[in-house]
């Protein structure tokens, strides 16, 4: 396993956190439970394993928002910097615009496809899912 991490935090710098590579994935999350909070048009999610994860600073600065049954969101209570997502017990969302350096994968794929936002077009050939959990084929890609 590779130990190159990288450093991320919120806006006003109260939180700081690090990941260690690789990462499993990378990709752009359509869906309104994401979009919302983090004022945009869709979300761009890397992920590690819990276990790969690491606060520097401020994890007392955190709160977290249930966001759906499974899902919890974490970001800074402070300046509102909304930083992780978690849905699955082995699997760490971070949103990729809370880091401070590049990864070791570019976004691989649409997810959520068919909840976007009708005011910005997407012009990538990246594959695009949806339906119930996001990563059902459209077959539009
Ligand atoms: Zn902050
Ligand atoms: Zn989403």
């Amino acid at each position: 396993m590779s130990d190159k991490k990288v450093t991320g935090g919120c806006l006003c710098g109260a939180v700081r956190f690090e990941i260690e590579l690789p990462t499993l994935f990378c990709g752009h999350c359509h869906c309104s439970m994401c979009r919302q909070p983090h004022g945009s048009a869709f979300v761009t999610w890397t992920a590690v394993p819990p276990e790969r994860f690491r606060y520097l600073a401020g994890e007392e600065q955190t709160r977290q928002f249930q966001s759906s049954e499974e899902g919890t969101r974490t970001f800074c209570h402070l300046c509102g910097s909304q930083m992780l997502c978690q849905v699955e017990p082995d699997i760490l969302d971070i949103a990729l615009s809370a880091l401070h350096a590049p990864i070791d994968r570019v976004p691989e794929a649409h997810w959520y496809y068919d909840s976007r936002v009708t005011w910005f077009e997407v012009t990538d050939d990246l594959p695009k899912y949806g339906g119930e959990y996001g990563m059902e084929p459209l077959g539009i890609d």
